[in-house]
């Protein structure tokens, strides 16, 4: 390898945290409101204003958010919801939290995203919702899936990885009924934990704000800043504690701010990849569909036919090489819980199972120098 001889430790992620988000944790912890209050308020609006939507609620987890819009629309149980097997498992655990029945579906093996036509294949009377992931960053077909769905089923984007994506000028988390998106140090920006619901119905927006208090009536910040502070409010419904703390939110807001530009980066990054790896037949790069605006939260190749070793050996390879790698994600149907639940055999989710065995994510951050590219594409082709 033509490369220099300096050892390295390239991350699969890293988050970019600077000065500006260590400054702003300062702000809630002088001024003494740390739970959610004016900095969640904030978050809320910047976010709901850069991806187009009327209304966004914070949470604690793209998970919690899950959980939060499957209550907030009423799901439960009796009620089926579809949702692809290429997946982290929380897109399936937040069915099963509200009592509803999943119901997986396979993946189209270019995009890792939902396949309408299986999707078509699998609704019942039953169906109450779909739940299409923007994998990796890359928005379903959106147009493809709510083509085949009968008018009354409702669509809940698992937008964990799509932050800044976007689907024929429109972004993601609002090309649902509501969309849910994680601030996992793993996804394009981070609070730590944390995620946001987003939708444009303002009654679905108002049920999620309830819910994510503990069903009360009126918030804690509303109610200490009112003008009755003494009086509790009344819960009308069984909700749960799933606010964001200002702490957090001070952070996103800084976040926030930087998200266009880390986006253009990992695009930028995302085409020398492109270029430096198009001449290794056996490697697959990530395609991007005309009209879609990826959000590069991963950079997830295929291993396929000619490869000079099994994926699992190049990924060892590679980690000798110091460059971190990780398959795509899992399938759900491959998971000791879900095989026992929805009673699976081996391989049932055909391409899902395969992209399992074959994915790996290649290192795309913001903290990845040029150099590192060229070492990872200098790497992959004297395999
Ligand atoms: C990361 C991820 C989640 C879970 O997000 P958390 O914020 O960690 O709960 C859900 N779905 C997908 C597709 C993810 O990638």
């Amino acid at each position: 390898m033509g490369g220099p001889a300096k050892p390295r430790s390239i991350a699969i992620a890293e988050p970019v945290i600077g000065e500006a988000e260590m400054a702003a944790v300062l702000e809630p912890l002088r001024s003494g409101w740390l739970t959610q209050g004016p900095k969640v308020a904030e978050f809320e609006g910047a976010f709901a204003a850069m991806h187009g939507v009327a209304d966004a609620i914070a949470v604690t987890s793209c998970t919690t958010g899950l959980h939060l819009a499957l209550a907030a629309l009423e799901i439960g149980p009796g009620d089926e919801v579809i949702v692809p097997a290429f997946t982290w498992v929380a897109t399936a655990a937040a069915v099963r939290y509200v009592g509803a029945d999943p119901v997986l579906c396979d993946v189209d093996p270019s995009t890792y995203n939902i396949d309408p036509e299986d999707l078509a294949k699998r609704i019942t009377p039953r169906t109450r919702a779909v739940i299409p992931v923007h994998l990796f960053g890359l928005c379903a077909d959106m147009d493809a899936l709510r083509a085949v769905l009968p008018d009354d089923v409702l669509v809940i984007e698992d937008a964990a990885c799509a932050a800044g994506a976007t689907y024929r000028g429109r972004h993601a988390g609002g090309l649902g009924d509501v969309g849910v998106f994680s601030f996992h140090p793993r996804k394009s920006i981070t609070t730590g934990e944390g995620g946001m619901v987003t939708t444009d119905d303002g009654d679905l927006a108002a049920r999620c704000r309830v819910l994510r208090n503990h069903g009360a009536t009126i918030s804690e910040e509303d109610r200490h800043r009112g003008p009755a502070p003494w009086r509790l409010p009344d819960f009308e419904l069984l909700g749960f504690n799933f606010r964001m703390t200002d702490i957090q939110a001070a952070i996103g807001i800084v976040q926030l701010s930087r998200l266009q530009g880390l986006i253009e980066e990992r695009d930028r990054a995302a085409g020398v990849y492109r270029e430096g790896l198009a001449g290794l037949p056996w490697l697959r790069t990530p395609v991007v569909p005309e009209g879609s605006g990826h959000g590069w939260q991963a950079f997830v190749t295929v291993v396929g036919e000619g490869a000079p070793m099994p994926r699992d050996e190049i990924m060892a390879a590679l980690q000798e090489l110091g460059i971190s790698t990780r398959p795509g994600t899992h399938a759900i149907s491959e998971l000791a819980y879900w095989r026992n639940l929805l009673e699976l055999e081996t391989g049932a989710l055909e391409v899902s199972s395969m992209l399992e065995r074959q994915t790996m994510a290649l290192p795309l951050h913001n903290r990845m120098s040029a150099d590192d590219y060229v070492y990872i594409i200098d790497a992959l082709h004297s395999l």
